[in-house]
């Protein structure tokens, strides 16, 4: 890698092919690469592009699922993982202060480490950063309680494409000056500007955490589970859905056995005052047993609660254990109550079509990850799935819901868009697009 004025830049290929993928298992290889340093070196270079026209391709760690990230139209690959320092937390505000490239899980610990707490927690916050979750709006398990990203951004530092530096937002808990740049800005996967500095909410960290599995028939009388939850008045703090797949590929990393006649998981943790925790478990017990629970196990201590997480959040890469060379991985979000009939319904696809499907996610917010399993070389799996993915899409729309929930639009579900945006609503957000970057220089080909 050459050092040119300050930054780092390459144009090497076995550098420029390090940035070539993402999680969505595309890939697209920029011209060259550059890593920034500081808000004026982003600033040079976009002015720079902007002169030229040369695309640019904002990037936290990769580790997006639509192709977000890729250089589809060649151009600069724009990697802000060189600007990954926490600058500023304040116990006095509850708020931080943090450059894009800082790993998310890393926020966390450095805040509990002073009694707070950053909830949004994407399953990927071990090797993800805030720049790449304030683009996505990504979300967690704890998302159910405490909301998403898009909830704790309260001010933007923005590079524009023309070079300009701007603020959005306010480093207040209210600001209602002008239209809400923060909440545009916050999911739009990089299409309107690069985040170089980011004003974050934070809550002090609550005192117990309890965690339990509980065990059902099926997915449907799980999802039945958490809806009832709800209804009885408790807000867990997270509530996800393993279906009998994801648990066949996670069981030996539970810290207890899992039941011969179980085929469905819900992972439920409610937290809040020490002495309040005994009384919220037992309610969510009473509800699960309600609702046929086979069997209820309690976490006893963090390291078993750990364990039950670690399990939960390897789902994803631990899928490939199931040798199938094709998987795509979709996070619909419908209505929670419709998520026993959304889950119904697309086993159902499953059946008709062979094409196995492996489902888990977040229950209590409705977003289900949807992995569907194929053979890349089949000519007639391709076919199947190029039916699939569309079909699952709309039943998403039919039961009132959205074909994201969190991983955003990037590549993989441009051609899906007009299923959920309407033709005026489009044109006017393709409005906000030009205002922002006249040039469709600011990761073209993405989203829209
Ligand atoms: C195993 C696994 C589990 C996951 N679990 C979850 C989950 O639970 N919830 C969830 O929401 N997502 C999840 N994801 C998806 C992914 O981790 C998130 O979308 C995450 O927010 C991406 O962050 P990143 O730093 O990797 O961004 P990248 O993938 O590098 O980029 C994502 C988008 O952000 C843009 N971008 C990045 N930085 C900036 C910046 N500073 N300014 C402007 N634009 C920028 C890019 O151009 C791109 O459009 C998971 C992924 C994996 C692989």
């Amino acid at each position: 890698m050459a050092e040119v004025q300050g930054n780092i830049l390459t144009t090497e290929y076995p550098d420029l092919a390090c940035y070539g993928y993402d999680a969505s298992g595309l890939t697209g290889i920029p011209h060259a690469v550059a890593l920034p340093s500081d808000v004026e070196q982003v600033s040079e270079i976009l002015k720079i592009c902007h002169k030229y026209k040369i695309p640019i391709y904002p990037r936290g760690a990769g580790t997006g699922t639509t192709g977000a990230a890729l250089a589809q139209h060649q151009g600069l690959l724009l990697s802000l993982t060189k600007m990954c320092e926490i600058i500023d937390i304040s116990t006095e505000d509850l708020t931080a202060v943090v450059e894009p490239g800082v790993i998310t899980g890393d926020l966390q610990k450095k805040a509990a480490k002073q009694g707070l707490f950053y909830p949004p927690d994407p399953a990927s916050k071990d090797f993800c950063t805030i720049g790449g979750n304030v683009a996505t709006g990504a979300g967690g398990a704890t998302a159910v309680k405490y909301g998403v990203t898009r909830d704790y951004v309260m001010a933007l530092e923005i590079v524009l494409p023309g070079g300009q530096v701007i603020h959005a937002g306010a480093k207040t808990a209210k600001g209602v000056v002008g239209y809400d740049l923060v909440r545009l800005f916050v999911g739009s996967e990089g299409t309107l500007g690069v985040a170089t500095k980011i004003w974050l909410k934070l809550l002090v960290a609550p005192e117990s955490v309890g965690t339990l599995g509980a065990f059902f028939k099926d997915e449907k009388e799980a999802g039945h589970a958490v809806v009832s939850l709800f209804k009885a008045g408790i807000t867990p703090r997270c509530a996800e859905l393993l279906d009998n797949s994801s648990l066949a590929v996670v069981k030996d990393m539970l810290p207890f056995n899992v039941p011969n006649n179980a085929r469905a998981m819900v992972i439920a943790e409610v937290d809040g005052f020490k002495e309040s925790i005994k009384a919220q478990l037992d309610r969510v017990v009473d509800v699960f047993q309600n609702n046929s629970a086979k069997s209820i196990i309690i976490a006893q201590n963090s390291s078993e609660a750990e364990l039950i997480w670690k399990a939960r959040r390897s789902l994803s890469p631990a899928i490939k254990q199931l040798g199938f060379s094709g998987k795509i991985s979709e996070d619909i979000c419908v209505p929670r109550h419709c998520l026993p009939e959304m889950i119904e319904a697309v086993y159902n696809l499953s059946k008709e079509t062979g094409i196995k499907i492996l489902c888990f996610g977040h229950a209590g917010d409705g977003n289900l990850h949807i992995n569907v399993l194929f053979d890349k070389e089949s000519q007639e799996d391709q076919k199947k799935v190029s039916v699939l993915i569309p079909e699952i899409m709309k039943l998403a729309i039919r039961f009132g819901g959205t074909i994201s929930g969190e991983h955003g639009v990037g590549l993989t579900k441009k051609e899906f868009l007009d299923l959920e945006i309407g033709p005026v609503e489009l044109s006017i957000m393709k409005n906000i697009k030009r205002a922002f970057d006249p040039h469709n220089i600011m990761n073209p080909g993405k989203v829209f």
